[in-house]
């Protein structure tokens, strides 16, 4: 059988909040697609991007008899967002969201439901360095996989209806628990981008007798640093919503790094070697 909403919801409509409602639009999936968002600009460039069928700044107004809402703002701000509106949802409305953190936001969100409602925390994995509305596009989610961090209160058949609207978008739904979410993503995701932020910071205030290094960078910099340029308010929350497992990442990376400069220092010719050989191997393997 197939989906629709009558009535979606977006609060932020930026990458991904617009990538969802375009996936669910040209999956016929969706009625009317209701945007919400602080700036006046970001949501009349939705709207006039065909994104959105209504626009508003005020939430509470906008989440009226919505089947399903979904936040994509930036995570610290989830569950402010999910306690403004929560008194405003209809009966039955599913809120769901596609922040990069779990725990806190699935621990919050979860006590915010008023009876009758239910919350289900989702992480699709797809992105890209740019934000706001004009970044999104409808293949975004296509072949990528979508992350579901359903717990022991999760209502089943709310995990069911927005595991088939991620399928809708073309993404490979999955289901893991918060915890174990936040400790693979510090790894895989938060840990790279503050080690590309950081390698900027350090190259861009480097001082070799007054030059301006980063006028000679190339390809290799470009690429490895691309993820840098993302917006530094999402990173910000990110970085101190997830900061347990992130230090964690970061003091693993400290002591790999350790070990590399004390190759280098040594000279360790062979051991230089097997370290980057190693890395080579494993980068091979996975990409
Ligand atoms: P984005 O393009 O900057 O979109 C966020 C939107 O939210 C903006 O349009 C912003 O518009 C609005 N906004 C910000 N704070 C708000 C608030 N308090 N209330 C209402 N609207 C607000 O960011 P994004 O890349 O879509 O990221 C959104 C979420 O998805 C974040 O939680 C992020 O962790 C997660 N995520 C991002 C990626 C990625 O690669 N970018 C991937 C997976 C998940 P105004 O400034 O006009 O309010």
């Amino acid at each position: 059988m197939s989906l629709i909403i009558d009535r979606l919801a977006i609060i932020g409509v930026g990458l991904i909040g617009g990538s969802l409602a375009r996936a669910l639009r040209e999956a016929g999936a969706v009625k009317k697609v209701v945007g919400i968002g602080r700036s006046r600009t970001n949501l009349e460039e939705a709207l006039s991007l065909g994104i959105c069928d209504e626009i508003t700044q005020d939430a509470t107004t906008g989440v009226r008899d919505a089947q399903m809402v979904f936040i994509s703002v930036p995570v610290c701000s989830i569950p402010a967002v999910v306690a403004e509106i929560s008194p405003f949802l209809s009966p039955g409305c599913i809120v769901t969201d596609g922040g990069s953190v779990k725990t806190e936001i699935v621990l919050e969100c979860e006590a915010l439901m008023p009876p009758g409602c239910y919350f289900v925390g989702g992480h699709p994995i797809a992105g890209t360095e740019h934000s706001g509305a004009s970044a999104s596009f409808a293949t975004l989610y296509r072949g990528k996989r979508c992350i579901l961090t359903p717990t022991e209160h999760t209502n089943a058949d709310s995990l069911d209806l927005v595991s088939r609207v991620w399928s809708l978008t073309g993404a490979n739904v999955c289901c893991m628990e918060p915890g174990h979410h936040d400790r693979i993503f510090a790894e895989i995701s938060h840990l790279p981008h503050a080690i590309a932020y950081t390698l900027v910071h350090a190259v861009g205030t480097a001082d070799v007798e007054g030059e301006n290094v980063l006028s000679y960078t190339a390809g290799g910099f470009r690429d490895f640093t691309r993820i840098a340029s993302s917006d530094p308010v999402m990173w910000r929350d990110i970085s101190l919503m997830n900061r347990e497992a992130l230090l964690a990442s970061i003091d693993g990376f400290t002591t790999s790094l350790a070990e590399l400069r004390r190759r280098i220092d040594r000279g360790d010719s062979a051991g230089l070697t097997e370290f980057f050989t190693t890395a080579k191997k494993f980068r091979d393997g996975i990409l």
